[in-house]
């Protein structure tokens, strides 16, 4: 009785198991920031024209200003982030998707 029980939940374990195994795998392979954009952050030579004069605000410490024609800027899946300072730039390019959370949190 017991061991034809222990066989009809075998293949039920074995689900729950999988399921284990591919949930402690899956946030190595793709972080959550990764599943909407793989894009990576790059540097822009310059603004582009179209957005000079535009008011819009840091995105790395969230201060407002307007940008210029050398205002540091990245490009980051498809949008285009302003900064105060090239120093402010490249750690967004290094980390963008921390700091656009924080962003979104503010
Ligand atoms: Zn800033």
């Amino acid at each position: 009785m017991m061991r034809s029980m222990k066989l009809s939940n075998f293949p039920i374990m074995l689900a729950f198991l999988f399921t284990l195994a591919i949930l402690s795998i899956a946030p190595l392979s793709t972080p959550a920031w990764c599943a909407d954009s793989p894009a990576i952050a790059t540097v822009l030579a310059s603004p582009p024209a179209a957005d000079l004069g535009m008011s819009t605000k840091c995105a790395y410490c969230g201060m407002k200003l307007y940008v210029k024609k050398d205002t540091p800027s990245a490009e980051y899946a498809g949008k285009h982030y302003y900064f105060c300072d090239k120093s402010e730039r490249d750690a967004f390019i290094a980390h963008p998707e921390k700091y656009l959370h924080q962003a979104a949190n503010k």
